[in-house]
C-alpha cells in the first residue's frame, strides 16, 4: 500500500472502512472512509489489528500493477530475437560550453538536402546517421533544452542514453559541472567521449583539458588510456563527423547494443507538453520493440492510441523501432519526462491501467495534502 484511501486498505485487509475510521478517531485523527491517509498511519492502523503493512515503492507498485495484466516492463523477449540498435547518447558539460551549439551543429549536418520536410523540428530528441569504416551508422541525440529532461529521468531511476558526450570548453577546461557530469556519467555506468569544444578560439588549450581530465581518472587513448578525445568547434562546425565517429567506435568497443525489434513497444517519455491544435504531445524514445500508428498505448497515467507519429524532420512515420524518436499523437493526458510508454492489447486495457496509476498518484497527493493539514493544525492549536 502507498497513500491509500481508508476503503481501499480496508478492502484489502478484509475489514469494514467504518472500524479504521473509528479507530482512527480514537487515535485523534479524524479522516473519513474516502480520504487518503499516509504510509505511517496505514502502518499505524496495520499494528492495531494485527497486521505487518509493507509500504512498497511506487516502482514496485507499478510493476505489480502491469503483473495483474500479464505485462512485465524491461521484458526483452528471446534472444534469438535481438539485433543491433543505435547508441542513444546525451551530451552533457559545463554551462555555455557549448553543448546546445553542438546538438545544433549535428542536427544540422545530417538534414537531407530536398527531402520532404527538410527543416529539423525540436522534437527532444532525434537521430542522424554517420559513415564509420565504410558503413552507414545511426545514432540518437538526447536534445532538451536546459536537459531538464534528463535530469527528470535520473530521478525516475530510468536510464535513457548509452553514452555521454562530455564537452568541455578549451578556453576554459575543466569546470564544477564538467565533474558533475562525470560523477553521473561513472554512476550510471555509461562510456564517455570527450568533445573538447572551442577549438577555433585562439587561446584554446587543448593538451590541458586532456591533462586535467587525466587527473580525474578519464585517460586518453593516446596516453594509453581508453577514452577517445575529439577536438571540435561546434561554432565552426570543425570535426563534427570525427566526433560522431569516435561515438560509434566508443560504443562498439564497450557496448553490446541489441534489442527485440519484434515485441510490443516499450520505451520512455522524453518530453511532453499540451499542444492547442493537437492535443498532448509526447516524444517517446522507443527502447524495445516496433511502435505503430494505431496501437494502443499507456504513458505514465496517459493512454490512447497512437493518432500518428512524427519524425525530427517533421515528416509522419508509421513506425518505430528501438533507439528511434518520434513525436506521438493520440494521447489522453500529458504524460512526465522520464516515464515508462508500453504498448499494451486495448483501448480498454489502456484505460485501465492509466486510471489506476491516476487514482494512485491522486492518492499519494491527498496523502501528502493530509500530512501538511494535520502539522498546520497541530502548529495551529
Ligand atoms: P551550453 O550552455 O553548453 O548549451 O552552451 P551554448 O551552446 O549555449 O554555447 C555558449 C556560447 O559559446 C555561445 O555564445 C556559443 O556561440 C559559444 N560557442 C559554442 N561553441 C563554440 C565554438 O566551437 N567556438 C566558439 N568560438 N564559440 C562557441
Ligand atoms: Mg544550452
Amino acid at each position: 500500500a502507498r497513500g491509500a484511501s481508508l476503503t481501499d486498505f480496508a478492502e484489502k485487509i478484509g475489514v469494514d472502512p467504518a472500524q479504521l475510521v473509528q479507530m482512527l478517531f480514537g487515535l485523534g485523527e479524524m479522516v473519513t472512509a474516502t480520504e487518503s491517509v499516509n504510509d505511517e498511519t496505514l502502518e499505524l492502523l496495520g499494528e492495531e489489528l494485527n497486521y505487518v503493512v509493507q509500504v512498497v515503492s511506487p516502482e514496485d507498485e507499478d510493476r505489480e500493477l502491469l503483473e495483474s495484466f500479464d505485462i512485465e516492463l524491461g521484458d526483452e523477449g528471446d534472444e534469438s530475437d535481438w539485433t543491433v540498435r543505435p547508441p542513444v547518447v546525451t551530451v552533457m558539460g559545463h554551462v555555455d560550453h557549448g553543448k546546445t551549439k553542438l546538438l545544433d551543429a549535428i542536427r544540422d549536418a545530417n538534414v537531407i538536402e530536398g527531402e520532404a520536410g527538410g527543416i529539423t523540428q525540436h522534437i527532444g530528441a532525434y537521430q542522424v546517421s554517420t559513415e564509420v569504416e565504410g558503413t552507414e551508422r545511426k545514432i540518437t541525440f538526447i536534445d532538451t533544452p536546459g536537459h531538464e529532461a534528463f535530469t527528470a529521468m535520473r530521478a525516475r531511476g530510468s536510464q535513457s542514453s548509452d553514452l555521454a558526450v562530455l564537452v568541455v570548453a578549451a578556453d576554459d577546461g575543466v569546470m564544477p559541472q564538467t565533474i558533475e557530469a562525470l560523477n553521473h556519467a561513472k554512476a550510471a555506468g555509461v562510456p564517455i567521449v570527450v568533445a573538447i569544444n572551442k577549438i577555433d578560439k585562439p587561446e584554446a588549450d587543448p593538451t590541458k583539458i586532456r591533462g586535467q581530465l587525466t587527473e580525474y581518472g578519464v585517460i586518453p587513448e593516446e596516453y594509453g588510456g581508453d577514452t577517445m578525445f575529439v577536438e571540435i568547434s561546434a561554432k565552426s562546425r570543425i570535426n563534427i563527423e570525427g566526433l560522431l565517429e569516435a561515438v560509434v567506435l566508443t560504443a562498439d568497443a564497450s557496448l553490446d547494443l541489441q534489442a527485440n525489434a519484434v515485441q510490443d513497444a516499450q520505451g520512455i517519455v522524453i518530453e511532453a507538453h499540451l499542444d492547442r491544435g493537437r492535443g498532448p504531445v509526447a516524444t517517446i524514445l522507443v527502447q524495445r520493440g516496433t511502435l505503430r500508428v494505431g496501437e494502443s498505448i499507456v504513458a505514465g497515467p496517459a493512454h490512447g492510441r497512437v493518432r500518428a507519429m512524427i519524425d525530427e524532420y517533421g515528416n509522419e512515420i508509421t513506425e518505430a523501432t528501438p533507439s528511434r524518436p518520434a513525436m506521438v499523437l493520440g494521447l489522453s493526458a500529458v504524460p512526465g519526462a522520464g516515464q515508462s510508454f508500453l504498448v499494451v492489447e486495448d483501448d480498454r486495457m489502456a484505460r485501465q491501467i492509466a486510471e489506476k496509476r491516476e487514482a494512485r498518484e491522486r492518492a499519494a497527493l491527498q496523502a501528502k495534502r493530509r500530512v501538511r493539514r494535520t502539522l498546520e493544525d497541530f502548529m495551529a492549536s
